[in-house]
């Protein structure tokens, strides 16, 4: 999902390898909040512009991170705060799990990566699928700290991960979980915090975000941390009936 805008950022990164320092702040499409103007920025403009069939809707002054979160199926993150990210004691672990790890960390924050002027479109299309999955990594533990909670809570309160199907839990908004915190062992489900069960969410393109990414703990924590917002467990259920009696079960 959504390579070519990706892979626009990449060869970017890659022309601009030979005429710039590896420095912060300076990814063009993706300024740092902390430095937007820089000398740059009219050049670089002027080559996104030539870019901008490729690029569609993307908008450049969105960093990698907001790009993600709001790709269609990616809904059910939150954004990563930049200082979590950066603090290499968050990331411990990680770098063997990941290939093309400097690079995909590098493209994640935005950074101005050096990397190789020898880099296929398909090693590319390897730092790419390298972010996306770096950045679930790092998100299933940041979703477990405070300010992950907290960012978690907000799309809660907003029923963002969707409603449980359930007709008895009267449209009980549900939190992402993962059946295993391993990666590649399944895809994402809901959890209904009424009926205290999993779902399969509604959209295709959810279906296919990683479960690890949200892993076995985030709800239970969560309910945990939010005990106010614990729902009463569903006592209503379904009875089947045969004209209007109660079918006798064995
Ligand atoms: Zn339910």
């Amino acid at each position: 999902m959504g390579h070519v805008p990706n892979l626009k950022r990449i060869q970017e990164t890659l022309e601009k390898d030979s005429r710039a320092p590896k420095l912060k702040d300076s990814f063009p499409s993706a300024p740092n909040p902390n430095n937007i103007a820089k000398p740059s920025d009219a050049e670089e403009s002027a080559t996104d512009t030539e870019e901008s069939d490729v690029s569609g809707s993307e908008d450049d002054d969105t960093c990698w991170i907001s790009w993600y979160c709001n790709l269609r199926g990616n809904e059910f993150f939150c954004e990563v705060d930049d200082d979590y990210i950066q603090d290499d004691f968050n990331l411990c672990g990680l770098s063997g799990q990941i290939p093309y790890y400097d690079y995909a960390l590098d493209l994640i924050l935005d950074v101005e990566s050096s990397l190789g002027d020898s880099f296929t479109e398909e090693q590319n299309e390897l730092v790419e699928s390298a972010a996306e999955m770096l950045y679930g990594l790092i998100h299933v533990r940041y979703i477990l700290t405070t300010k992950g909670l907290a960012a978690m809570l907000e799309k809660y309160k907003n029923a963002e991960f969707g409603r449980c199907p359930r007709v008895h839990c009267c449209g009980q908004p549900c939190l992402p979980v993962g059946e295993s915190d391993i990666p590649r062992k399944g895809t994402v489900k809901i959890y209904c915090p009424r009926c205290e069960d999993i779902y399969t969410p509604r959209s295709r393109f959810q279906e296919s975000v990683d479960g690890s990414y949200f892993g076995t703990t985030f709800p239970n924590l969560f309910l945990m941390t939010y005990g106010h917002l614990k729902p009463q467990k569903a006592s209503q259920s379904y009875v089947p009936k045969v004209f209007g009696f109660k079918v006798h079960k064995p």
